[in-house]
């Protein structure tokens, strides 16, 4: 569990009555969001991070993080996100565990609200980063937190020598069904295609466990149970031929989808909902700035998620310069 402290709130006043302006809101506090927030704060850039109920990003619900450079021996991702955390803490980051319900780009200063307090703030970078897409097949919202999971760091330990079967052939569904073999007796790959999208590092890990067991062109129809998940259904793409197999959980990791619902209207989003930004990561909005995974439909690894926090922090101060 991630150790976010909770912030002073001295200057709640100020801003229900809409005084106090920050130099920067940041909204999101996974990597792109938290290193944004160092970097602003050490051009001494008054910053307000509005994290999230659930803050750290996706890194906070990652097992082990084996390429991000500095750390030749991997890790945790919750480690990694508290570290993010407390060096943006220690530069002078506002970090507030708060999720936002509506923003108003329409003038400046622009509005970030929450459901209790509404912020003012000179400029915005988005960074709410992508959640994990749904299979949208009967049984999944059912029995999702009952058995149907996009978090094995989270729900793994309860699968304890049980059987779990896992969505996907992308990195997320290898490297997680690989932790996943730590408590499970054995951990079935479902993947719609006959080869793996994963990288190769991964693949020779899964390939090489004897936990791991694949079913190649299969999509799952349904998930199966009563009280909890007792099965899925799949269908063969190439055959057509349908079956049944046993398992007491199931993973989805079948991509992501950028966090953007609130921002419709008011950024332009591209037709897969992620954040339209050009190299110096601006939006079509003066002043606000977008980083990390919701403006990346290519590369989304927590690298370039911090590259992009530290370029849009960038922007910001000249941003903020010129305006002067
Ligand atoms: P991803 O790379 O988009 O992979 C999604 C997987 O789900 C693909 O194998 C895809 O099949 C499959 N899929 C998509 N829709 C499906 C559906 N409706 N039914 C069945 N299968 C479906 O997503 P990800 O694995 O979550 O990774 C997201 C990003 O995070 C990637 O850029 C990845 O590199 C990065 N990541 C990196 C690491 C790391 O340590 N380097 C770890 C985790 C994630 P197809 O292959 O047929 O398209």
């Amino acid at each position: 569990m991630l150790d976010f402290k909770l912030a002073p709130q001295e200057s709640d006043a100020h801003e229900k009555a809409g005084e106090r302006i920050y130099d920067l809101i940041v909204i999101g506090g996974g990597p792109a969001g938290l290193t944004a927030a160092i970097y602003a704060c050490r051009a001494r850039l008054d910053t307000l991070v509005l994290a999230g109920a659930l803050p750290g990003g996706q890194p906070a619900n990652t097992d082990m993080v084996e390429n991000y450079p500095g750390f030749p021996q991997g890790v945790t991702g919750a480690d990694l996100a508290q570290l993010f955390q407390d060096q943006a803490e220690r530069f002078g980051a506002r970090i507030e565990l708060d999720n936002v319900m509506s923003v108003d780009f329409s003038s400046r200063p622009f509005s970030v609200s929450t459901y209790g307090v509404t912020y003012k703030g000179r400029t915005v970078i988005v960074a709410t980063g992508a959640n994990p897409r749904r299979l949208g097949v009967p049984g999944e919202d059912k029995f999702y937190g009952r058995g149907v999971s996009a978090c094995a760091t989270c729900d793994g330990f309860f699968y304890q020598d049980r059987t779990v079967v896992v969505v996907g052939g992308g990195d997320s569904a290898i490297a997680e069904g690989l932790f996943l073999t730590k408590f499970a007796r054995e951990v079935i790959v479902i993947h719609r295609r006959d080869e793996l999208r994963a990288t190769k590092i991964f693949q020779e890990q899964a390939f090489a466990n004897p936990k791991m067991r694949f079913v190649w062109d299969t999509v799952v129809e349904e998930i199966l149970g009563d009280e909890t998940v007792t099965g899925v259904r799949v269908r063969n793409v190439k055959t057509g031929a349908e079956s049944v197999i046993e398992t007491d959980g199931v993973f989805i990791y079948v991509g992501m989808e950028p966090a953007t619902e609130i921002f419709a209207g008011q950024l332009e989003l591209n037709e897969q909902g992620y954040v339209i930004a050009d190299r110096r990561q601006r939006t079509n909005i003066p002043g606000v700035f977008a980083a990390g995974d919701v403006q990346d439909p290519y590369y989304r690894q927590i690298v370039i998620a911090a590259g992009t926090g530290a370029v849009a922090a960038m922007e910001v101060e000249k941003f903020l310069a010129e305006q002067e």
